[in-house]
């Protein structure tokens, strides 16, 4: 017998589902578990290197970022221990240096830190960089020496090849924690690289072959502990192929899986109200509706539920598409969920609806409103409507997924604005169904077309990309306040001018008073005060220029009832200018609104900005958008800004945003689920890999439905679809 089944003889093989801390004892499971939510094998075999750095070389000081936990290479310098000042005691300061700058390293009373960090010594130092009187240190760093007498290293080499070697082997440095050290997740990964370990392949053998991949193991191997820079070059391209591969295969199951329930098929009644809507319509649907139309009839006309992700520009005529479905299934007596972001959208698609319906139809169809500000009598009278089935057409807020709230035959789900819902609220309501209903999910922030396949993939997606004749556009100037300060005067009098024309305008701030922040905001603690509804309100009613203007605040502490109420009499043309938050950001539709100051719009996203531009030259006049910034030229938020102005259209931004924000905010935590989000791949730059993966991942399920032929694909799409599932459990 051979020493490898002697081993599999007495041990139980390690597997990527094995608990860690089975493999590696429970005080280390535990410790890493807590830092980095890793639980199996598995987990930590995917908590890859943030980077390598090499014996050899030192890391550049001057480049540290403060207060973040770092891990750097660096020499010891000097080392002396003094008695403390005030207090009984002793202090060791080191000083190690990367043969520039220098860090200080300051231990409390351990004074056996002086006999074991010696003068000439390097090794790897771990701790969070703080300014102490104009000097970097570290407190009470954990440090891994290298060389002769540090423990669990290898030691250097003495024939001079070997040390060349040793000196220039690329070494891992993990994400760590202030109690986990990235050399203590090396010596725990290591552990399981050693053990007998099984790594099945998640690649069919054949396209692992076409794109010369490693085999996973070898690959978990070498990005772990590579010997050179290859090595681990070469196993993160794999593990990259491989988790866009198996993310594609998740995706292309739960597709699989969804048309596999039974949904049921709305097809209109002839003459019906569906048909009686269309005839009554007073424009003509643009050709990209009309196809878009007939995705969506074509969809819910199937047994199977649609899926339905429906992204276009503000005012490309998203509603009317979703309102003619809503009346498609009406048709067949079933009801429709509307699920608006914020009350003031619930409340305008309410009253844009019925309006666009006309009076018949509306009772006909009895559109209810459900939102958390009813009250208790008008709660109770909503619900009955609903429940009872009366209402065909339901529109709400988060209230819609209440528990209290069940409906007689919910055929279809509609959720505007999908980027303020998570998936798990659009599931809510779709298990609100008898049977799961047809979902469609509208969007104005338009989706790259990576983004679309990692984040929905799930979902179809259908594009309305012209605009309705007659829109006559936007103009959008960047005021740079830092070059230009004087010309936020010429800002109110351009202002003033629009109204002098008769038209309308919204005047954007980042807070409601002068130091609360609306949600959404980015804030910046060192910079000046940021623009407020109270303050500019305040300012431009004593502003001569706008003298006889009509000027109202409109911002989240206002109750619902104000603010729609403000929202109405805006709409009415009762009030010129509207100083508020980004409430008004998504669907708020006055057509004679035409200019648009977004205050420190610096502090806004590119999306945002956008959508927040939308608001105005939606009807037959020509919208003004004036971006106001004191940020400086050439900085990132100067050029969010300015990225806004120099284009209308929104794929191009989406390009942009996704390329200045960081990933963690593209996926956002809502929308990938905590753990289970991205690891090597990004989705600004890997768009052709995720298309690649996304290709073989449908051509194998095309063939092998059940994914049969490549066990672990399955294994690791079940882990994939489980980790969402946790992340999904431990939010609520
Ligand atoms: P979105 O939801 O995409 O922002 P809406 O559906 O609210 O856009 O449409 C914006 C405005 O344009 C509404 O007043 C709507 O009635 C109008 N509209 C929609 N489609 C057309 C069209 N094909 N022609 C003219 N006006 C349209
Ligand atoms: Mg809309």
């Amino acid at each position: 017998m051979s020493d490898s089944e002697a081993a599999e003889t007495t041990l139980a093989p390690v597997t990527l589902d094995s608990k860690l801390a089975n493999v590696v004892g429970g005080k280390t499971a535990v410790a890493l578990g807590k830092a980095f939510g890793v639980v199996t094998v598995g987990d930590l075999l995917s908590h890859y290197p943030r980077r390598y750095a090499r014996r050899g070389e030192l890391s550049s000081i001057s480049l540290l970022p403060l207060d973040e936990n770092v891990t750097i290479v660096a020499e010891i310098r000097s080392v002396e221990e003094r008695p403390m000042k005030a207090r009984k005691g002793s202090i060791v300061e080191v000083k190690i240096s990367d043969g520039h700058g220098i860090l200080a390293l300051t231990y409390f009373n351990q004074s056996w830190r002086a006999r074991q960090l010696l003068p000439g010594m390097r090794g790897m130092f771990a701790g969070k960089v703080t300014d102490y009187r104009g000097h970097l240190q570290l407190t009470h760093p954990t440090y891994k020496l290298f060389g002769p007498g540090a423990d669990d290293e290898p030691e250097m080499p003495t024939d001079a090849a070997a040390a060349k070697l040793w000196i220039e082997q690329p070494v891992a440095i993990y994400p760590a924690t202030n109690t986990v050290a990235s050399w203590q997740v090396a010596k725990t990964i290591e552990i399981l690289l050693d053990s007998v370990l099984s790594v099945p392949d998640p690649i069919p053998p054949e396209l692992r072959a076409e794109r010369g991949l490693l085999p996973q193991g070898r690959a978990f191997e070498l990005i772990h502990r590579p010997e050179t820079d290859s090595d681990w070059r070469r196993a993160r391209d794999t593990l990259r192929f491989t988790e866009a591969f198996v993310l594609q295969s998740a995706l292309v199951q739960q597709r699989l899986t969804a048309r596999q329930q039974q949904s049921t098929p709305r097809v209109p009644t002839p003459g019906g109200l569906l048909d009686r809507f269309d005839a009554a319509l007073p424009f003509t649907l643009t050709a990209d509706q009309q196809s878009v139309a007939g995705e969506i009839s074509a969809d819910i006309s199937e047994t199977h539920p649609m899926n339905r992700l429906v992204q276009g520009e503000v005012g490309s005529g998203k509603t009317v598409v979703a309102l003619r479905a809503m009346l498609a299934v009406a048709d067949t007596g079933g009801q429709s969920a509307f699920l608006a972001p914020t009350e003031v959208l619930a409340a305008q698609h309410l009253r844009s609806i019925v309006r666009s319906l006309g009076p018949e139809p509306a009772s006909e169809l009895m559109p209810t409103l459900l939102t958390g500000q009813l009250s208790v009598p008008e709660r109770r009278k909503a619900l009955l409507r609903v429940v009872s089935g009366q209402a065909k057409i339901v529109i709400g807020t988060h209230a819609l997924l209440g528990d209290k709230v069940t409906f007689f035959d919910l055929g279809l789900v509609v959720v505007d604005e999908q980027h303020r819902f998570g998936v798990d609220q659009r599931e809510a309501l779709r298990q609100k169904g008898a049977v799961p209903p047809h979902v469609l999910v509208l969007t104005a922030t338009p989706i790259p077309r990576t983004v679309a396949m990692t984040v929905f993939g799930d979902l179809d997606v259908s594009t309305i990309a012209e605009l309705p004749e007659g829109r006559q556009g936007i103009e959008t100037f960047v005021v740079p306040l830092f070059e230009k300060p004087g010309w936020v005067t010429r800002v109110w009098t351009r202002l003033a001018e629009e109204l002098a024309l008769g038209r309308q305008g919204f005047v954007v701030c980042p807070a409601i008073a002068p130091k609360q922040l609306e949600e959404g905001a980015e804030v910046d603690p060192d910079a000046a005060a940021p623009a407020s509804v109270e303050t500019v309100l305040a300012e431009l009613r004593r502003n001569p220029a706008l003298a006889s203007a009509r000027i109202e605040p409109l911002h989240g502490r206002m109750s619902s009832e104000d603010k729609d109420q403000t929202m109405r009499a805006f709409a009415a043309g009762q009030i010129d200018v509207l100083v508020a938050t980004t409430v008004i950001e998504v669907g708020v539709d006055v057509p004679n609104a035409s200019a648009m100051v977004v205050l420190d719009a610096d502090r806004f996203g590119v999306s945002q900005l956008h959508q927040l531009r939308g608001r105005v030259g939606r009807g037959g006049v020509p919208g003004l958008c004036l971006l106001v910034t004191s940020a400086e030229a050439e900085t990132i938020a100067r050029q969010r800004v300015e990225a806004v102005a120099a284009t209308l259209d929104g794929f191009e931004l989406a390009q942009v945003d996704l390329e200045l924000r960081r990933e963690g905010d593209v996926l956002g935590s809502n929308q990938s689920g905590g753990r289970s989000s991205l690891r090597l791949l990004r989705v600004a730059t890997d768009g052709d890999l995720i298309g690649e993966a996304r290709a073989h991942a449908q051509r194998l399920s095309e063939h092998d439905p059940h994914l049969d032929t490549v066990p672990a694909l399955r294994d690791a799409v079940r882990r994939r679809l489980d980790d969402a599932e946790r992340a999904s459990l431990t939010k609520s």
